[in-house]
């Protein structure tokens, strides 16, 4: 059996809607499909709340938001269906209203209230792709998917989540099924929480994973993966095939096309990812396995982070290299920060490795505390923060067959007039990665394709 899932492009249309149908009705009847809301109504959903919260005039969205829904409904939803969607849907937009007209009146935005407001955007999208589709089972993600807290973020409660979902979907063979992606529960207060923004992947991910499906599909606006942004490099070419790795390094380093988190449980059973385009449905799309096409793609991609802040441990350390990098690691992955890039150490024992920007207050404290004695006694002179910065990653399997890459890679930028002011230490063995000025991120990725593709 496949799990499919469906972004908000492809279900944000009237017109996208039916491709949807087509593709699904196609199939036989122990398909999953996860749909997220329609396009762009995460974003239309939270910047209406902050309007409430500051006295704006929400109501106008929310009409237009509530006639969205309606539209489709009454256009595509299968007869017999229309009186119990239309009911369901109804009562849900009562829901938004009282929930924007609660935080106009305290002007105040909970995150807890924010939870709950994204949350529709999903819970109305769910049932209306059910009605769509013939024979189509509705689930409700909040039954299965579990969330418990992890400093200031949800996380899936990965083994309590699997044994829901597969009670969930004893009866695979009565779907098609349809459930909403991204969001959740928590296992402990009952409350709805999510799995971050683009987390309708994950969700799919984790019933591929637990249902032990043949296949995940995601369905999306572009035809596969591609060698970079082809916003920013227009010849940018869609790549057949790559490794689960590859995939896991690109979308890491900032490529958009699945939400990272994603891939771990799929390749931890072996389960493929294909991407697929929900608006050329025939072309082939991308295959991510465990097999890399390294032959005639050594070099995956290119991609970049951008809002990268650099940190810099400088003064006279004796403690070995391994041993700094990994407290000054653990010290942030104990408060939830994740690092990027471990940087090569300069000359002076300066270690550095880049963070993300937002992750900066939180870095400073967590170690300033972990390298407080070397602070007071004078081994290290300073911790220095930079931000403004770009990681740019190359990514492939094949990177590390390449004679002299790195070197190849420096100069290129070198002709380009830029200068990296860190680069990865090489130890991994599909990513080289370096960080430039934010203004450079262009030119280097540019600069970089061009060299490889
Ligand atoms: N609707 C959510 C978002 O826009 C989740 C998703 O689409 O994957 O972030
Ligand atoms: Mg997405």
């Amino acid at each position: 059996m496949n799990v499919l899932k469906f972004g908000g492009t492809s279900v944000g249309t009237v017109e996208s809607l039916k491709n949807v149908r087509s593709i699904v009705e196609a199939l036989p009847s122990d398909t999953v499909v996860v749909v997220s809301a329609l396009g762009g109504l995460t974003d239309r959903l939270i910047a209406t709340a902050r309007l409430a919260a500051e006295g704006g005039d929400w109501r106008t969205e929310a009409d237009a938001i509530a006639e969205r829904h309606y539209i489709i409904i009454e256009e595509l939803v299968r007869p017999d269906r229309k009186q119990s969607t239309l009911t369901v849907v109804g009562s849900l937009l009562d829901e938004l209203r009282r929930t924007y007209e609660g935080v106009s009146l305290i002007g105040d935005l909970p995150a807890k209230t924010l939870d709950v407001i994204v949350s529709l955007g999903e819970r109305m999208s769910a049932p209306i792709v059910a009605g769509i589709i013939k024979n189509g089972h509705l689930h409700n993600s909040l039954d299965f998917i579990k969330t418990e807290k992890w400093f200031d973020k949800n996380i899936a409660d990965a083994s309590l989540t699997r044994d829901l979902i597969i009670k969930e979907f004893v009866d695979i063979e009565k779907g098609p099924h349809v459930t909403g992606g991204f969001i959740s529960q928590d296992r402990d207060t009952g409350e709805i929480t999510n799995l971050g923004r683009g987390g309708s992947d994950y969700t799919a991910a984790l019933i591929a994973a637990a249902l032990d499906a043949d296949m995940l599909d995601i369905w999306t606006d572009v035809d596969g993966f591609m060698t970079a942004d082809p916003r920013i490099i227009k010849d940018a070419i869609v790549l057949p095939a790559m490794s689960f790795i590859e995939s896991m390094e690109l979308c890491t380093f900032g490529a958009k096309v699945i939400y990272p988190p994603t891939i771990y449980p799929v390749f931890h059973k072996n389960i493929p990812i294909r991407i697929l385009n929900t608006f050329n449905p025939t072309a082939p799309g991308t295959l991510i396995s465990d097999a890399s096409c390294a032959k005639e793609y050594p070099v995956k991609g290119v991609t970049a982070i951008r809002n990268t802040c650099l940190v810099r441990l400088s003064g006279n350390l004796t403690e070995n290299v391994a041993g700094i990098n990994t407290r000054a690691y653990n010290a942030l992955a104990r408060n939830g920060v994740s690092v990027f890039l471990l940087a090569q150490p300069g000359e002076n024992h300066e270690f550095s490795f880049a963070i993300a920007s937002a992750d900066r207050q939180v870095a400073t404290r967590a170690l300033n505390e972990e390298f407080a004695p070397e602070l007071i006694d004078g081994a290290l002179d300073s911790i220095s923060f930079e931000d403004g910065l770009s990681t740019i990653a190359v990514v492939g399997e094949g990177i590390r067959h390449l004679k002299g890459v790195n070197g190849r890679i420096l100069n290129t930028l070198m002709r380009f007039g830029i200068k990296p002011l860190a680069c990865s230490e090489g130890n991994s063995d599909t990513t080289f990665s370096f960080v430039v000025e934010e203004k450079d991120t262009v030119g280097a990725i540019k600069a970089i394709h061009g060299l490889f593709f």
